[in-house]
């Protein structure tokens, strides 16, 4: 079944993804963690609209491609364009072209990218492959402080991701000004804002439950 946003009422946003950016190493923490230097720019990447399925359903790992890791990510979505035309406007405007906040699973074939690493290729077999991306549901973001919200990854009933939006290295003001001065952000688009410390591998039965404070919360079970 095609992937299809799931909006909260108070969002009026296409339900119709286009395209996922995502950044790399934007908590020093989790950067830290994997031996990374911390970038002086936002590292970048793209999943296509095919690495999204729907977090409330299932979520599947592909099987002997090595460890799959989860990353858990504040995802934006965004609500009006954004270009390298618009790239000078106030943050005022630039936040107000998200229509919604919620929750990504960053998967990435951790064996896979550190040979890709090695061999200074793309991420993209590690991270693009078909269901890499599982979105929460979103919720509108009137009157939420996007860096300073709680984000936390249980496994099992065990607290295994837990960070704070406020210690991102670039801003969500920063990323999408960055972001849309390299592609254009469309209506429908997903950012995801990077992961803090705490991935690791998961394993089919794995119970999941990630919090975004207390706008987003969604449980989901890996199979493979
Ligand atoms: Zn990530």
């Amino acid at each position: 079944m095609k992937y299809r946003h799931q909006l909260s009422s108070d969002i009026t946003c296409t339900d119709h993804l286009g395209k996922i950016v995502c950044v790399g190493r934007n908590y020093a923490d989790h950067a830290k963690e994997l031996n990374n230097p911390i970038p002086n720019e936002p590292l970048l990447f793209i999943k296509p609209a095919t690495a999204a399925v729907s977090m409330l359903d299932t979520v599947t790992i592909p099987e002997g491609r090595g460890a799959c890791h989860h990353e858990l990510e504040m995802a934006v979505l965004i609500g009006t364009e954004l270009s390298a035309k618009t790239a000078a406007m106030q943050d005022e405007d630039i936040l107000s072209s998200i229509a919604g906040v919620g929750l990504a699973l960053d998967l990435t074939l951790r064996d896979v990218q550190d040979e890709l690493k090695e061999k200074g290729q793309p991420w993209e077999r590690a991270k693009a492959f078909d269901g890499s991306c599982p979105l929460s549901n979103f919720v509108g973001v009137d009157g939420v402080d996007l860096q300073d919200l709680p984000i936390q990854l249980y496994r099992n009933g065990q607290l295994q991701q837990l960070g704070n939006t406020v210690d991102m290295l670039f801003s969500v003001i920063n990323l999408l000004r960055d972001i849309s001065s390299i592609f254009t952000l469309l209506p429908g688009d997903v950012v995801l804002t990077g992961t803090p410390a705490g991935v690791g591998p998961l394993l089919k039965g794995d119970k999941l439950k990630g919090t975004l404070d207390s706008l987003i919360c969604v449980e989901t079970l890996v199979v493979s």
